[in-house]
């Protein structure tokens, strides 16, 4: 099926009849249609008000620990430990990797800056690599290549030749919800002895051959910020299948205080990066409806999908061997000046939509860092939009 009307119309840059069809498929016909709104259907008020009756809603309470359990469970790892957000999850993630001062952290310079913000919290520096056209993860093949040129092992570790610092971490992100190539990117990284952690923050929801993405790594990442896929208001989770690693993480994340009845012993220097309880309780209540959001948000996807199907634009489908949580879904233009037509078009008519971010590179943080080619990420920085993706509830539902 040929649809050659709806190209004419994107080479006039008219973008109408598309915005129109976004509206119908996320069921908002007029007003503001926000790129991703959380929806409170389940248990959230009821849980919210318990916690408030048992007074525990700061950082001791029931919430947290269920929780904690559920999300074990739902990504099939030994243990999780709940905290603040999820870049205070991510720098204790670093830490207890081992990452130190002066060390250099491989990731990807298509991410969120937090992603490097927490590299930088633990006095590293890092280093940015392309991603895959595929996934939109980092790419195996470029990690590979700069390991093989700059990385020189010494006593079980790895350095870079050129500057002489340890290369501590590798810290891949699943790009949208979209499971990067993380079982190649772990086995590159055991060649050279470095530790992965994954950003996995946008992917709750998101299976890779199966597994659960922030499964694979020495350590995995979620947050719950109000625009991802479940929200606690704020929150994030470390996962492990390194039981000591998690209670090291627990110790770190409550000031490091040890097991007192009254005593206030604290062994090394913490962070106070545990989840209050208040937060848990809503994350609870999120968590028991996630197999309904994940259906919604699938069938806005397949329905972007269709529309977009034969036309210039390019729709991001899941890549092989995974099943994305279409967490933002998100369509790539010919060339930067459609897409910024477009954007500028649908933000003026209410549907909210937002390119990637700018590169980690060319934010003045993070200018002087290493890095290789970006071709890949540089071209997606330049045409990729996020569409509207929010759950779709039925009237009956809520
Ligand atoms: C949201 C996000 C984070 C940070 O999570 P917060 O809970 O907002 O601190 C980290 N990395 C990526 C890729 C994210 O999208």
């Amino acid at each position: 099926m040929g649809k050659q009307p709806f190209n004419n119309l994107i080479d006039m840059g008219k973008y109408d009849s598309i915005l129109t069809a976004i509206r119908r498929i996320q069921k908002q016909e007029k007003g503001f249609l926000p790129l991703h709104a959380p929806v409170f259907i389940g248990n959230e008020k009821k849980y919210l008000n318990e916690c408030i009756d048992s007074t525990f809603v700061s950082s001791v309470g029931k919430f947290v620990n269920e929780f904690e359990d559920k999300i074990a469970k739902y990504t099939a790892v030994k243990k999780a430990v709940a905290c603040v957000n999820g870049t205070a999850a991510l720098h204790l993630a670093l830490l207890l990797a081992g990452v130190n001062k002066e060390d250099e952290v491989v990731t990807q310079a298509l991410s969120f800056v937090a992603t490097a913000n927490a590299i930088s919290y633990c006095g590293a520096k890092a280093v940015f690599l392309d991603v895959d056209n595929e996934s939109l993860g980092l790419c195996p093949i470029a990690l590979r290549k700069w390991l093989n040129t700059n990385a020189i092992i010494k006593d079980n570790n790895s350095y870079n030749r050129k500057s002489g610092r340890k290369i501590s971490a590798c810290v891949p992100m699943h790009s949208f919800g979209h499971p990067c190539k993380i079982d190649e990117i772990i086995t590159i990284c055991e060649e050279y002895n470095i530790p992965v952690i994954e950003d996995a923050a946008e992917s709750l929801g998101s299976f890779y051959k199966g597994k659960h993405t922030g499964s694979y790594g020495k350590i995995g990442v979620l947050s719950f910020n109000g625009n991802k896929t479940i929200t606690c208001g704020g929150g994030g989770m470390l996962l492990f299948n390194d039981e000591n690693l998690a209670k090291r993480a627990k110790h770190l994340s409550t000031q490091a205080k040890t097991n007192h009845p009254w005593e206030f012993i604290h062994d090394e220097i913490g962070f106070n990066y545990r989840m209050p309880n208040i937060n848990a309780a809503l994350g609870l209540a999120q968590i028991e409806n996630i197999d309904y959001y994940l259906k919604s948000k699938r069938k806005t996807a397949k329905a972007y999908q269709k529309l977009f199907a034969n036309t210039k634009i390019k729709f991001v489908q899941e890549p092989q061997f995974s099943k994305s949580n279409y967490w933002l879904n998100s369509i790539l233009f010919e060339d930067k000046n459609q897409r910024d037509g477009f954007l500028a078009e649908a933000n003026k008519s209410g549907v909210m939509c937002r390119p990637a971010w700018n590169l980690i590179t060319t934010l003045p943080m993070f200018m002087n860092c290493e890095s290789d080619t970006l071709k890949n990420a540089k071209n997606i920085a330049d045409t990729l939009v996020n569409i509207p993706s929010n759950v779709v509830v039925n009237k009956k539902q809520s």
